[in-house]
Protein backbone atom coordinates (compact mmCIF):
# COMPACT_ATOMS: atom_id res chain seq x y z
CA UNK A 1 0.00 0.00 0.00
CA UNK A 2 1.66 3.42 -1.09
CA UNK A 3 0.73 5.86 1.45
CA UNK A 4 2.20 9.41 1.62
CA UNK A 5 2.77 11.25 5.38
CA UNK A 6 1.15 14.85 5.24
CA UNK A 7 1.67 17.15 7.85
CA UNK A 8 0.12 20.49 8.27
CA UNK A 9 2.20 23.64 10.50
CA UNK A 10 0.21 26.08 12.74
CA UNK A 11 -0.53 28.21 10.08
CA UNK A 12 -2.66 25.33 8.43
CA UNK A 13 -4.28 24.66 11.39
CA UNK A 14 -4.95 28.10 12.74
CA UNK A 15 -8.78 28.04 12.39
CA UNK A 16 -11.71 25.76 11.13
CA UNK A 17 -11.38 27.62 7.21
CA UNK A 18 -7.93 25.82 7.64
CA UNK A 19 -9.38 22.90 8.57
CA UNK A 20 -11.75 22.87 5.70
CA UNK A 21 -8.44 23.65 3.99
CA UNK A 22 -6.62 20.22 4.85
CA UNK A 23 -9.91 17.67 4.71
CA UNK A 24 -10.01 19.13 1.15
CA UNK A 25 -6.05 18.71 0.74
CA UNK A 26 -6.40 14.45 2.00
CA UNK A 27 -9.66 14.11 0.19
CA UNK A 28 -7.52 14.72 -2.98
CA UNK A 29 -5.23 12.13 -2.72
CA UNK A 30 -6.29 8.48 -1.53
CA UNK A 31 -2.86 7.98 -0.61
CA UNK A 32 -2.80 10.51 2.10
CA UNK A 33 -2.85 8.16 4.81
CA UNK A 34 -1.10 9.57 8.05
CA UNK A 35 -1.61 13.13 9.17
CA UNK A 36 0.23 14.72 11.36
CA UNK A 37 -1.16 17.50 12.99
CA UNK A 38 1.28 20.88 14.73
CA UNK A 39 -0.98 22.80 17.29
CA UNK A 40 -3.07 26.10 15.95
CA UNK A 41 -0.78 28.56 15.29
CA UNK A 42 -1.27 32.55 14.36
CA UNK A 43 -3.95 33.66 12.38
CA UNK A 44 -3.37 37.05 11.96
CA UNK A 45 0.52 38.96 12.75
CA UNK A 46 -0.80 39.79 16.13
CA UNK A 47 -2.30 36.75 16.80
CA UNK A 48 -0.63 34.08 19.46
CA UNK A 49 0.44 30.84 19.01
CA UNK A 50 -1.21 28.20 21.10
CA UNK A 51 1.90 26.43 21.99
CA UNK A 52 3.19 29.97 23.31
CA UNK A 53 0.16 30.40 25.57
CA UNK A 54 0.46 26.93 27.12
CA UNK A 55 4.34 27.70 28.12
CA UNK A 56 2.80 31.08 29.24
CA UNK A 57 -0.06 28.93 31.60
CA UNK A 58 3.02 27.01 32.98
CA UNK A 59 5.19 29.47 33.51
CA UNK A 60 2.36 31.33 35.60
CA UNK A 61 1.15 27.99 37.49
CA UNK A 62 5.42 27.19 38.15
CA UNK A 63 4.96 30.61 40.34
CA UNK A 64 2.41 29.64 41.52
CA UNK A 65 -0.34 32.52 39.34
CA UNK A 66 -3.48 32.40 38.05
CA UNK A 67 -3.09 30.91 35.14
CA UNK A 68 -6.83 30.85 33.82
CA UNK A 69 -6.68 33.74 31.60
CA UNK A 70 -4.19 32.04 28.73
CA UNK A 71 -6.17 28.84 29.02
CA UNK A 72 -9.89 30.47 28.56
CA UNK A 73 -8.32 32.01 25.25
CA UNK A 74 -6.79 28.24 24.93
CA UNK A 75 -10.28 26.75 25.32
CA UNK A 76 -11.63 29.37 23.18
CA UNK A 77 -9.61 28.69 20.13
CA UNK A 78 -10.24 25.10 20.22
CA UNK A 79 -13.98 25.34 20.93
CA UNK A 80 -14.48 27.96 17.71
CA UNK A 81 -13.12 25.28 15.56
CA UNK A 82 -15.17 22.52 16.73
CA UNK A 83 -18.48 24.76 16.62
CA UNK A 84 -17.76 25.74 13.05
CA UNK A 85 -17.36 22.18 12.29
CA UNK A 86 -19.86 20.79 13.83
CA UNK A 87 -17.65 18.36 15.78
CA UNK A 88 -18.64 17.36 19.50
CA UNK A 89 -15.49 18.24 20.86
CA UNK A 90 -13.20 16.11 22.92
CA UNK A 91 -11.01 18.37 23.59
CA UNK A 92 -12.84 20.35 26.60
CA UNK A 93 -11.81 17.29 28.74
CA UNK A 94 -8.29 17.49 28.13
CA UNK A 95 -8.11 20.67 28.85
CA UNK A 96 -9.61 20.34 32.63
CA UNK A 97 -6.93 17.83 33.13
CA UNK A 98 -4.30 20.08 31.68
CA UNK A 99 -5.34 22.32 34.44
CA UNK A 100 -5.55 19.98 37.22
CA UNK A 101 -2.16 19.08 36.13
CA UNK A 102 -0.55 22.71 36.03
CA UNK A 103 -2.10 23.14 39.11
CA UNK A 104 -0.40 19.40 40.53
CA UNK A 105 3.07 20.82 39.03
CA UNK A 106 3.38 19.29 35.43
CA UNK A 107 6.47 19.89 33.55
CA UNK A 108 6.76 22.30 30.97
CA UNK A 109 7.08 20.32 28.17
CA UNK A 110 4.03 18.39 29.34
CA UNK A 111 1.69 21.58 29.15
CA UNK A 112 3.21 22.53 25.84
CA UNK A 113 2.02 19.14 24.19
CA UNK A 114 -1.43 19.81 24.60
CA UNK A 115 -1.28 21.93 21.63
CA UNK A 116 -0.79 18.80 19.44
CA UNK A 117 -2.52 16.71 21.81
CA UNK A 118 -5.84 18.17 21.55
CA UNK A 119 -5.47 19.70 17.56
CA UNK A 120 -4.98 15.86 16.92
CA UNK A 121 -7.75 14.68 18.97
CA UNK A 122 -9.97 17.62 17.14
CA UNK A 123 -8.63 16.47 13.61
CA UNK A 124 -9.18 12.71 14.13
CA UNK A 125 -13.09 13.90 14.98
CA UNK A 126 -13.03 16.10 11.99
CA UNK A 127 -11.73 13.12 9.33
CA UNK A 128 -12.98 10.25 11.51
CA UNK A 129 -9.31 9.09 11.54
CA UNK A 130 -8.00 7.02 14.65
CA UNK A 131 -5.51 9.46 16.92
CA UNK A 132 -1.98 8.34 17.79
CA UNK A 133 -1.03 10.14 20.72
CA UNK A 134 2.68 9.48 20.67
CA UNK A 135 3.70 10.07 24.23
CA UNK A 136 2.64 6.57 24.28
CA UNK A 137 4.93 5.30 21.08
CA UNK A 138 7.68 8.22 20.23
CA UNK A 139 10.65 7.55 22.42
CA UNK A 140 12.91 10.69 22.42
CA UNK A 141 16.76 10.08 23.80
CA UNK A 142 18.50 12.49 26.42
CA UNK A 143 20.42 14.45 23.15
CA UNK A 144 16.83 15.64 21.52
CA UNK A 145 16.87 13.04 19.03
CA UNK A 146 14.72 9.99 18.47
CA UNK A 147 15.03 6.51 19.93
CA UNK A 148 15.27 3.70 17.11
CA UNK A 149 12.07 1.42 19.15
CA UNK A 150 9.70 4.56 17.88
CA UNK A 151 9.71 2.53 13.97
CA UNK A 152 8.72 -0.14 15.41
CA UNK A 153 5.59 1.06 17.76
CA UNK A 154 4.70 3.18 14.84
CA UNK A 155 5.09 0.62 12.57
CA UNK A 156 2.89 -1.93 14.87
CA UNK A 157 0.12 1.02 14.74
CA UNK A 158 0.52 1.45 10.87
CA UNK A 159 1.40 -1.96 9.57
CA UNK A 160 -1.00 -2.30 6.50
CA UNK A 161 -3.68 -0.64 8.14
CA UNK A 162 -5.67 0.70 5.73
CA UNK A 163 -7.36 3.60 8.34
CA UNK A 164 -6.68 7.38 8.40
CA UNK A 165 -4.25 8.08 10.96
CA UNK A 166 -4.03 11.36 12.71
CA UNK A 167 -0.90 11.84 14.68
CA UNK A 168 -0.02 15.11 17.57
CA UNK A 169 3.68 16.23 16.65
CA UNK A 170 6.29 18.29 18.64
CA UNK A 171 5.96 15.40 21.31
CA UNK A 172 6.81 12.04 22.51
CA UNK A 173 8.01 10.12 25.65
CA UNK A 174 11.69 10.74 27.40
CA UNK A 175 12.95 7.04 26.68
CA UNK A 176 14.73 7.62 30.05
CA UNK A 177 11.45 7.28 32.01
CA UNK A 178 8.73 5.18 29.79
CA UNK A 179 5.91 5.56 27.82
CA UNK A 180 3.68 8.24 29.21
CA UNK A 181 6.47 10.66 30.73
CA UNK A 182 5.83 13.48 27.94
CA UNK A 183 9.04 14.87 26.09
CA UNK A 184 8.96 17.61 23.28
CA UNK A 185 10.85 18.16 20.62
CA UNK A 186 12.84 21.87 19.94
CA UNK A 187 10.30 24.27 18.84
CA UNK A 188 9.24 23.54 15.63
CA UNK A 189 9.76 19.82 15.82
CA UNK A 190 6.52 18.77 14.58
CA UNK A 191 8.50 18.12 11.11
CA UNK A 192 10.38 16.26 13.04
CA UNK A 193 7.08 13.89 14.15
CA UNK A 194 6.34 14.39 10.66
CA UNK A 195 9.58 12.75 9.33
CA UNK A 196 9.39 9.77 11.43
CA UNK A 197 6.02 8.94 10.99
CA UNK A 198 6.75 8.53 7.03
CA UNK A 199 10.03 6.28 8.00
CA UNK A 200 7.75 4.61 10.19
CA UNK A 201 5.17 4.41 7.52
CA UNK A 202 8.25 3.61 4.93
CA UNK A 203 5.95 6.31 2.86
CA UNK A 204 6.34 7.00 -0.81
CA UNK A 205 6.37 10.60 0.13
CA UNK A 206 6.04 13.23 3.38
CA UNK A 207 4.30 16.13 2.03
CA UNK A 208 5.05 19.14 4.29
CA UNK A 209 2.24 21.67 4.17
CA UNK A 210 3.15 24.88 5.54
CA UNK A 211 1.76 28.96 4.56
CA UNK A 212 5.04 29.01 1.63
CA UNK A 213 4.35 27.89 -1.46
CA UNK A 214 7.80 26.14 -1.21
CA UNK A 215 11.55 26.86 -0.45
CA UNK A 216 12.84 30.46 -1.52
CA UNK A 217 15.98 31.19 -3.03
CA UNK A 218 17.07 33.69 -1.14
CA UNK A 219 15.19 35.37 2.43
CA UNK A 220 11.82 37.34 1.20
CA UNK A 221 12.71 40.05 3.41
CA UNK A 222 15.88 41.03 1.31
CA UNK A 223 15.10 39.98 -2.12
CA UNK A 224 11.54 40.88 -3.25
CA UNK A 225 9.79 38.01 -4.53
CA UNK A 226 12.52 35.14 -4.86
CA UNK A 227 12.06 32.33 -6.97
CA UNK A 228 10.72 29.08 -5.74
CA UNK A 229 13.16 26.32 -5.51
CA UNK A 230 11.59 23.46 -7.54
CA UNK A 231 13.87 20.93 -6.47
CA UNK A 232 16.59 20.49 -3.97
CA UNK A 233 19.28 17.87 -2.64
CA UNK A 234 18.61 16.88 1.42
CA UNK A 235 22.56 17.98 0.80
CA UNK A 236 22.23 21.20 0.03
CA UNK A 237 18.86 22.04 2.20
CA UNK A 238 21.04 21.23 5.24
CA UNK A 239 23.52 23.87 4.17
CA UNK A 240 20.91 26.07 3.64
CA UNK A 241 19.31 25.56 6.99
CA UNK A 242 22.13 25.91 9.29
CA UNK A 243 22.89 28.90 7.46
CA UNK A 244 19.35 30.82 8.74
CA UNK A 245 17.34 30.04 5.75
CA UNK A 246 14.00 29.13 7.50
CA UNK A 247 13.17 26.43 5.17
CA UNK A 248 12.30 22.94 7.23
CA UNK A 249 13.14 21.77 10.87
CA UNK A 250 16.95 20.93 10.35
CA UNK A 251 16.64 17.71 12.23
CA UNK A 252 13.59 16.79 10.31
CA UNK A 253 15.63 16.02 7.79
CA UNK A 254 17.88 12.51 8.93
CA UNK A 255 14.91 10.13 9.05
CA UNK A 256 13.53 10.69 6.00
CA UNK A 257 16.92 11.04 4.56
CA UNK A 258 18.17 7.60 5.99
CA UNK A 259 15.18 5.92 4.69
CA UNK A 260 15.43 7.87 1.00
CA UNK A 261 11.96 9.28 1.47
CA UNK A 262 11.51 12.74 -1.26
CA UNK A 263 10.27 15.67 1.09
CA UNK A 264 7.43 17.99 -0.43
CA UNK A 265 6.92 20.77 0.61
CA UNK A 266 3.58 22.84 -0.05
CA UNK A 267 1.78 25.62 0.66
CA UNK A 268 -2.38 24.73 2.21
CA UNK A 269 -3.53 28.38 0.77
CA UNK A 270 -2.15 27.33 -2.45
CA UNK A 271 -2.16 23.41 -3.54
CA UNK A 272 -2.30 24.11 -7.01
CA UNK A 273 1.50 25.40 -6.84
CA UNK A 274 4.00 22.47 -7.45
CA UNK A 275 5.77 23.21 -4.19
CA UNK A 276 9.55 22.29 -3.85
CA UNK A 277 10.97 18.66 -3.72
CA UNK A 278 13.61 17.68 -1.16
CA UNK A 279 15.18 14.48 -2.80
CA UNK A 280 18.29 12.08 -1.88
CA UNK A 281 19.43 13.03 -5.26
CA UNK A 282 18.86 15.66 -7.88
CA UNK A 283 17.29 15.15 -11.32
CA UNK A 284 19.96 15.08 -14.14
CA UNK A 285 17.47 18.06 -15.53
CA UNK A 286 18.15 20.02 -12.15
CA UNK A 287 21.82 19.32 -12.44
CA UNK A 288 21.99 20.48 -16.06
CA UNK A 289 19.32 23.52 -15.58
CA UNK A 290 20.69 25.27 -12.14
CA UNK A 291 24.13 27.31 -11.27
CA UNK A 292 23.10 27.45 -7.54
CA UNK A 293 20.32 26.05 -5.37
CA UNK A 294 19.74 29.32 -2.95
CA UNK A 295 21.77 31.91 -0.93
CA UNK A 296 21.30 31.83 2.44
CA UNK A 297 22.83 34.30 5.01
CA UNK A 298 23.29 34.95 9.03
CA UNK A 299 24.17 38.44 10.85
CA UNK A 300 26.32 38.52 14.03
CA UNK A 301 29.60 36.59 13.78
CA UNK A 302 32.78 37.51 15.24
CA UNK A 303 36.09 36.28 14.06
CA UNK A 304 40.16 36.03 16.20
CA UNK A 305 42.46 36.55 13.92
CA UNK A 306 46.30 35.62 14.55
CA UNK A 307 49.43 36.51 12.65
CA UNK A 308 52.81 35.01 13.51
CA UNK A 309 55.59 34.79 10.95
CA UNK A 310 56.58 31.30 9.93
CA UNK A 311 53.46 30.06 11.56
CA UNK A 312 53.40 27.81 9.03
CA UNK A 313 56.43 25.89 9.91
CA UNK A 314 55.39 25.14 14.12
CA UNK A 315 53.31 22.45 14.45
CA UNK A 316 49.95 22.40 16.71
CA UNK A 317 49.13 26.66 16.40
CA UNK A 318 45.80 25.86 15.13
CA UNK A 319 45.31 22.82 18.26
CA UNK A 320 46.93 25.73 20.19
CA UNK A 321 43.65 28.03 18.98
CA UNK A 322 41.14 25.98 18.76
CA UNK A 323 42.28 23.87 22.02
CA UNK A 324 41.79 28.00 24.20
CA UNK A 325 38.25 28.19 22.39
CA UNK A 326 37.32 24.54 23.77
CA UNK A 327 38.37 25.45 27.37
CA UNK A 328 35.77 27.98 27.26
CA UNK A 329 33.44 25.86 25.25
CA UNK A 330 33.74 27.87 22.28
CA UNK A 331 32.49 26.21 19.11
CA UNK A 332 33.49 27.69 15.96
CA UNK A 333 32.18 27.62 12.37
CA UNK A 334 34.86 28.24 9.99
CA UNK A 335 39.17 28.59 10.10
CA UNK A 336 40.55 30.00 7.67
CA UNK A 337 44.47 30.18 7.35
CA UNK A 338 47.27 31.56 5.52
CA UNK A 339 50.63 30.71 5.75
CA UNK A 340 51.38 33.36 8.42
CA UNK A 341 47.89 33.73 10.09
CA UNK A 342 44.80 31.60 10.89
CA UNK A 343 41.61 32.92 12.04
CA UNK A 344 38.60 31.32 13.82
CA UNK A 345 34.91 32.64 12.83
CA UNK A 346 32.52 32.00 15.89
CA UNK A 347 28.38 33.60 16.62
CA UNK A 348 29.60 36.96 18.67
CA UNK A 349 26.95 35.35 21.48
CA UNK A 350 29.68 32.69 22.00
CA UNK A 351 32.11 35.25 23.20
CA UNK A 352 29.72 37.11 25.03
CA UNK A 353 31.93 38.14 28.52
CA UNK A 354 34.32 35.42 27.98
CA UNK A 355 35.91 37.88 25.20
CA UNK A 356 39.07 39.25 27.02
CA UNK A 357 39.78 35.98 29.04
CA UNK A 358 39.91 33.78 25.85
CA UNK A 359 42.16 36.30 24.09
CA UNK A 360 44.63 36.28 27.13
CA UNK A 361 44.68 32.88 27.05
CA UNK A 362 45.29 32.95 23.20
CA UNK A 363 48.42 35.42 23.80
CA UNK A 364 49.63 33.10 26.74
CA UNK A 365 49.50 30.14 25.13
CA UNK A 366 50.14 30.78 21.01
CA UNK A 367 52.74 34.28 21.93
CA UNK A 368 51.27 35.92 18.57
CA UNK A 369 52.96 39.28 16.96
CA UNK A 370 49.46 40.33 15.85
CA UNK A 371 46.09 39.25 17.62
CA UNK A 372 43.12 41.19 16.13
CA UNK A 373 39.19 40.68 17.04
CA UNK A 374 36.92 41.69 14.45
CA UNK A 375 32.74 41.89 15.02
CA UNK A 376 30.12 42.58 12.95
CA UNK A 377 30.60 40.49 10.54
CA UNK A 378 27.89 38.03 8.14
CA UNK A 379 28.62 34.71 6.36
CA UNK A 380 26.75 34.21 3.48
CA UNK A 381 26.54 30.88 2.05
CA UNK A 382 25.66 30.23 -2.06
CA UNK A 383 24.53 26.52 -1.76
CA UNK A 384 24.28 24.53 -5.14
CA UNK A 385 25.44 21.00 -5.70
CA UNK A 386 26.26 21.53 -9.38
CA UNK A 387 28.75 24.07 -8.74
CA UNK A 388 31.40 21.53 -8.19
CA UNK A 389 30.85 20.57 -12.02
CA UNK A 390 30.20 23.80 -13.49
CA UNK A 391 33.00 26.71 -14.28
CA UNK A 392 32.62 30.12 -13.14
CA UNK A 393 30.19 29.82 -10.22
CA UNK A 394 32.99 31.57 -8.17
CA UNK A 395 33.25 34.61 -10.94
CA UNK A 396 29.43 35.42 -11.23
CA UNK A 397 29.86 35.73 -7.31
CA UNK A 398 32.70 37.77 -7.26
CA UNK A 399 32.10 39.54 -10.01
CA UNK A 400 28.66 40.62 -8.25
CA UNK A 401 30.35 41.64 -5.01
CA UNK A 402 32.50 43.75 -6.50
CA UNK A 403 30.34 45.31 -8.82
CA UNK A 404 28.28 46.19 -5.68
CA UNK A 405 31.15 47.68 -3.92
CA UNK A 406 30.84 44.69 -1.25
CA UNK A 407 34.34 44.45 0.33
CA UNK A 408 34.65 39.90 1.00
CA UNK A 409 36.38 39.55 4.26
CA UNK A 410 36.00 35.74 4.16
CA UNK A 411 35.97 32.86 1.46
CA UNK A 412 35.65 29.66 2.41
CA UNK A 413 34.95 26.68 0.01
CA UNK A 414 34.88 23.28 1.67
CA UNK A 415 36.28 20.33 -0.17
CA UNK A 416 32.77 18.81 -0.84
CA UNK A 417 31.95 21.89 -2.77
CA UNK A 418 28.52 22.18 -1.96
CA UNK A 419 28.83 26.08 -0.67
CA UNK A 420 30.90 28.78 -0.83
CA UNK A 421 31.15 30.86 2.60
CA UNK A 422 31.60 34.53 2.10
CA UNK A 423 32.28 37.15 5.14
CA UNK A 424 31.22 40.54 4.95
CA UNK A 425 30.73 43.57 7.45
CA UNK A 426 27.12 43.50 8.59
CA UNK A 427 26.21 46.71 6.86
CA UNK A 428 27.03 45.07 3.95
CA UNK A 429 25.12 42.17 4.42
CA UNK A 430 21.56 42.59 2.20
CA UNK A 431 23.55 44.82 -0.59
CA UNK A 432 25.84 41.11 -1.28
CA UNK A 433 22.67 39.17 -0.82
CA UNK A 434 20.80 41.09 -3.34
CA UNK A 435 23.78 41.18 -5.77
CA UNK A 436 24.57 37.54 -5.83
CA UNK A 437 20.69 36.89 -5.78
CA UNK A 438 20.31 39.32 -9.15
CA UNK A 439 23.50 37.75 -10.90
CA UNK A 440 21.96 34.22 -10.80
CA UNK A 441 18.61 34.75 -11.87
CA UNK A 442 18.16 38.69 -13.50
N1 LIG B 1 3.76 23.80 18.20
C1 LIG B 1 5.18 23.67 18.31
C2 LIG B 1 5.85 25.03 18.21
O1 LIG B 1 5.17 26.04 18.10
C3 LIG B 1 5.75 22.69 17.34
C4 LIG B 1 5.46 22.95 15.88
O2 LIG B 1 4.63 23.79 15.56
O3 LIG B 1 6.09 22.29 15.04
O4 LIG B 1 7.05 25.09 18.27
Amino acid sequence: MERIVVKFGGSSLADAGQFRKVRAIIEADARRKIVVVSAPGKRRPDDQKITDLLYRCHTLAASGDDFTAPLTVIRERFQEIATALAINSPVAAALDELAANLSAGCSADFAASRGEYCCALLMAAYLGGEMIDPGQCVAIGGDGGVLPQTYQSLDNRFADNPRLFVMAGFYGYDGAKGPGAVKTFSRGGSDISGAIAARAAQAALYENWTDTSGILMADPRLVYDPKVIPEISFKEVREMAYMGASVFHDEAILPVREAGIPIRIKNTNRPQDPGTVITPKLSAATLARTEIAGIAGKQGFSMISVAKTMLHHQAGIAHKLLGALLRHGISFEHCPSSIDSISVIMETSQLADKEETVVADIHHDIEPDVLVVEHDLALLAVVGEGMSSTVGIAGKVFGALAREGVNVRIINQGASEINIIIGVAADDYEKAVLAIYMAFTG
